[in-house]
């Protein structure tokens, strides 16, 4: 495929591929449909390559909506005047695509999709009954234009761009009926990323890894608060987070903007020897040489195994983990100062808590926009900006699937205004984990408050720890973490295959 220089980006890009269209666009304008999506972690949300995200770019979208510049799902926006989400390339106004023209194969394929069989070993065309055009178009017709798009697809130069970008074939949806097997393209995915199926994590995946956790044994009260599910899930918005089952284990994949690497060890009932040797193989082909290959949250337990399989250990930002019953009370002459801001607090506001509702989504947002212009003004570090910003998908995947996630979440309201929200979970009977917190900082002693009401709440239904998660390395975060006195810090290591020399 010829290239071309981009006036705008000054970057060689390939023209866009064009697919022929079987919905007629009159049709497509009157529809609700496309476009438009109920979660932000949405597994229809299209998918960029490299090429598309600079086409994109020089159309208008902004850089933000793409967490990896390399290929990435784009991360959707709050609808304005609803409780859904958009593409950032729709124009809401007239129920367009700014980018039509350039738009990515992902959104030409629709109502065509890509998708993985059920056992994730065969790649599938269908097409979504959720398309209304879909559903009363005659099947001969639909049947003729999937021909033409799969003769399309066996072309090297779209085919050579399905295979870079694996995450252009979704998980397997009964809602999309299937049409035909794509053997040579099945082929041509196995040749480049391996035989066994690796799949994007998604909701479903959760009980799995939740089996996981407990079979390996790792989870316990004073564990990591990386060994949940929800731990990652929630990044699924700004990341791509992938996972496949090698040599009986549960390996879990996360495709960074410098490439990837794995959240967690191997997990299961095994031993993590074979499994972790095949992972690393698997990285070692994905990322080259690269030292972006590495295992993330290595508990200290497994330590002397990695060292004695080779890998480099290096300490990370170890997790606080706090005595509930210390936090609930705030006794003493150590916690004076929290005790006296959580006083002020109560004497000053008039003020209800809650339990979080879908419906708050709004208003959460609203406090997180506000609260993230407040730490700005405070002469927040850069890097702590840089966590704020990549932050805001991942608390938007919380509001919108906190039930679905098992995450409990409270929130605060002065004279009828959310003023705070806290969200955690429950790592093991014994110990809740504090995932988010976001209070106004306007309002003294409501983040002390909030606290030492969310650890009351925890221990009252058995939480013997509270886990505050890391500090990120931010030196204001680890002080007032430190600043609560923990029981410990849990370490935590990252483990890179050891250089040759
Ligand atoms: S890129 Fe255009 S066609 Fe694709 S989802 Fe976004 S707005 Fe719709």
């Amino acid at each position: 495929m010829p290239l071309y220089t981009d006036e705008l980006v000054g970057a060689f890009v390939t023209p866009p591929i064009a697919l022929p269209q079987l919905v007629p666009s009159r049709t497509c304008l009157q529809c609700d449909v496309c476009c438009r999506f109920p979660d932000p972690d949405s597994a229809l949300r299209p998918y960029f390559t490299e090429n598309e995200i600079t086409r994109a770019l020089t159309g208008g979208v902004k850089k933000t909506a793409f967490p990896n510049q390399r290929g990435s799902q784009v991360i959707l926006a709050p609808e304005p005047h609803g409780d859904g989400y958009l593409c950032p390339a729709f124009d809401a106004a007239n129920s367009t695509c700014r980018i039509y023209e350039q738009r990515p194969l992902d959104c030409q394929l629709y109502p065509l999709a890509l998708m993985w069989d059920e056992p994730h070993d065969q790649v599938l065309l269908g097409w979504d009954t959720k398309c209304p055009f879909m559903r009363e178009e005659i099947p001969r017709e639909i049947q003729c234009h999937a021909d033409r798009v799969m003769a399309l697809l066996d072309q090297p130069g779209i085919r050579d761009q399905v295979v870079a970008n694996p995450r252009l074939i979704g998980r397997f949806q009964e809602e999309v009926v299937v049409l035909a097997h794509l053997p040579c393209l099945t082929e041509a995915v196995a040749g480049q990323w391996g035989p066994a199926p690796l799949h994007r994590l998604t909701l479903d995946d959760i009980p799995r890894v939740t089996t996981a956790l407990d079979q390996s044994g790792w989870c316990r009260t004073q564990s990591l608060a990386a060994y949940s599910p929800v731990y990652h899930y929630m990044w699924n918005g700004l990341l791509a987070y992938w996972c496949m089952e090698l040599q009986g284990a549960f390996c879990l994949f996360a495709q960074s903007p410098d490439g990837w690497f794995m959240p967690l060890p191997p997990i299961g009932a095994g031993s993590i020897d074979a499994p972790l040797c095949d992972a690393m193989e698997l990285l070692r082909r994905w990322n080259g040489d690269s030292p972006v290959s590495r295992v993330e949250n290595v508990p200290s337990q497994l330590v002397p195994e990695l060292e004695r399989l080779g890998y480099r250990l290096t300490p990370k930002e170890p997790d606080y983990l706090y005595r509930a019953t210390d936090l609930a009370a705030l006794a003493g002459d150590r916690y004076k100062s929290q005790r006296a801001l959580c006083n002020r607090f109560e004497r000053e506001q008039s003020f209800e808590m809650d339990s979080y509702r879908v419906s708050d989504r709004q208003d959460c947002r609203a406090l997180l926009a506000d609260w993230s212009r407040q730490k700005r003004a405070e002469g927040l570090e850069a890097f702590g900006a840089i966590l704020l910003t990549d932050a805001a998908p991942a608390h938007e995947v919380i509001w919108s699937q906190a039930s679905a996630l098992r995450v409990t979440g409270r929130i605060v309201t002065t004279h009828g205004r959310l003023c705070a929200y806290t969200f955690g979970y429950w790592l093991t009977s014994a110990t809740f984990c504090v995932l988010l917190e976001v209070t106004d900082r306007t309002l003294p002693g409501l983040a002390q408050y909030l606290f030492r009401e969310t650890c009351r709440t925890a221990m009252a239904e058995g939480a013997e720890y509270m886990n505050a998660m890391d500090d990120a390395g931010l030196p204001g975060l680890r002080a007032s973490k430190q600043a609560y006195h923990p029981l410990m810090l849990i370490p935590n290591f990252v483990a890179s295959p050891a250089r040759e020399s």
